[in-house]
């Protein structure tokens, strides 16, 4: 960073230090909020301290970047379902990527312009930028087509997949040492931007069902290093710091993602996962397996006299905005002295922290919400478990049939309750597109309705007991 002040480094310090506060406070529900506002302001910060720079020269432009990017932010923001945040996640870390990408390709450029070759160190950072840049725009957009339903979320896969992606890189590897050693060459720079965004989209295609989470807070992580690259090229100390702060926190959420799905994180890299092997016993029930099916007065008869019930919310709850009406009913419960909690699996909805954002909207304590591991064994000495619009997460399959594609992911152990009820609008799949042993279990009852529909059904029951 050029002649800058020991003012300026301070302040790039003091919104370094906010950052890292904030992403400590994010760590449990109960503080993230405060921990947001806090990084926010760290960004603050460090916006308004570089546009006092000197070198910012056009002033102009940079408005009506802020007024365009705010503008679509915003609308966004407001816009955009809850369930549709996973997409955006993925957008966003595309745009990172593709930022970073911009910065190195601008800064070849200008050195271009002056003439005189580009200093080694230089050459490197510019590289490397344009190579982790370019994988995350490209790979953040295949993610993003994915999730949207643009094109098919099954995992796509080809012999010598990763042999082909192994090839490629190495040819990319080629040329950055080529372009390190013979720097102004404009056509090789085109040539690398273009193979690293080809490698982006090989390394995502192979991806997909249940395994989506973990790509996209990989790409988290690799959008956190293009930055933290562009911040080398730029010599700017905070792109260096904030870049690696998301790179360390990608990283560190894609592992807990990938001990959620049970999976290595040797396959995460070298993107061999996801590849769903279809299997007929695995995905397919016997098609004359039958379910039991429920009313609404039974329903409510039957919760009404557990003396514990475990909430056990997913993706449909998130659907539906049953949050509040989840909430009232246990609160319905508590009165009659039943023991409520709620079980959440970390993959449960579609995206990390899902479940935890919605029952807090609805302000269910934090204390009753539990994880995987605090939860699982109390299931077995519960009344009811009542599934609300989650399926993935409680298939016993992924447990008990070796040639699941599921199997190995962590689950709920819903079937482990004396009694389950299931609410959803009919036998339909989850994300995963495989078929859920637990509902076709005898002490399961099937209540098939909207999640917010069926609990309201369920409330008006019970008021009239
Ligand atoms: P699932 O996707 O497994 O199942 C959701 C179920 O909700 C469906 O079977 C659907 O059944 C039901 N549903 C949909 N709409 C409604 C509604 N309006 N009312 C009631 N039910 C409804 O969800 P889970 O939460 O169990 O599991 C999450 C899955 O998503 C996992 O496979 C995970 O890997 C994946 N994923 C998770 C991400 C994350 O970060 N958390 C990101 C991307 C993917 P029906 O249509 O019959 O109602």
């Amino acid at each position: 960073m050029p002649n800058i002040s020991v003012h300026y480094l301070a302040a790039y310090l003091l919104a370094a230090i906010l950052f890292i506060i904030g992403l400590k406070r994010m760590s449990t529900p109960m503080t993230a909020r405060w921990g947001n506002a806090l990084a926010a302001t760290g960004m603050l910060v460090a916006v308004i301290v570089t546009l006092l720079l000197k070198e910012v020269l056009n002033y102009t432009m940079i408005l009506i970047g802020i007024a365009v990017g705010g503008i679509i932010g915003g609308v966004a923001a407001r816009t955009v379902k809850m369930t549709a945040m996973p997409q955006m996640v993925a957008i966003y870390n595309g745009f990172g990527g593709g930022a970073s990408l911009l910065i190195a390709a601008a800064e070849f450029s200008r050195y271009i312009s002056i003439g005189g070759g580009i200093p080694v160190e230089s050459s490197i950072t510019i590289v490397l930028t344009v190579l982790i840049g370019a994988v995350t725009l490209s790979g953040s957009l295949i993610a993003f087509a994915k999730l949207q339903g643009l094109v098919a979320a099954k995992p796509i896969t080809y012999s010598l997949q990763n042999i082909l992606n192994l090839i490629i890189f190495m040819v990319i590897l080629g040329i950055m040492v080529y372009l390190v050693l013979v720097p102004v060459n404009v056509p090789m720079f085109i040539l690398l931007v273009v193979i690293a965004l080809v490698l982006g989209i090989l390394l995502v295609i192979p991806i997909g069902g249940a395994d989506m989470p973990v790509v996209i807070s990989l790409l988290n992580c690799y959008s956190g290093l293009a930055a933290c690259a562009a911040g080398f090229v730029l010599n700017n100390m905070f792109l260096v710091i904030s870049g690696a702060l998301v790179g360390a926190a990608g990283f560190i959420l894609t592992r807990l993602m990938c001990q959620a799905m049970n999976r290595s994180l040797r396959n995460v890299m070298f993107g061999a996962f996801g590849a769903i092997v279809e299997s007929e016993t695995a995905t397919k029930l016997d098609s004359k397996a039958e379910v039991h099916e429920v009313t609404p007065s039974q329903v409510a008869s039957l919760i009404s006299q557990a003396k514990s019930v475990i909430f056990v919310p997913g993706y449909g709850l998130a659907t539906s905005q049953a949050q509040h009406e989840v909430s009232e009913l246990a609160n319905l419960l508590e009165l009659r002295g039943t023991n409520v909690k709620y079980a959440i699996h970390p993959v449960a909805g579609r995206m990390p922290g899902h479940m935890y954002v919605l029952l807090a909207e609805a302000n269910i304590s934090y204390d009753k919400l539990f994880g995987l591991d605090d939860i699982n064994d109390d299931f077995e000495k519960t009344d009811i478990a009542v599934v609300i619009g989650a399926n993935d997460v409680t298939n016993p399959a992924a447990r008990d049939v070796s040639d699941s594609p599921l199997f190995g992911m962590p689950i709920l152990n819903v079937d482990h309750a004396k009694r389950v009820i299931v609410i959803k609008r009919s036998l339909a799949p989850g994300f995963a597109g495989i078929d859920n042993p637990l509902f076709y279990l005898d002490k399961t009852l099937m209540f098939f309705r909207d999640g917010k529909q069926g609990l309201l059904q369920i409330i008006d029951e019970i008021k009239n007991l």
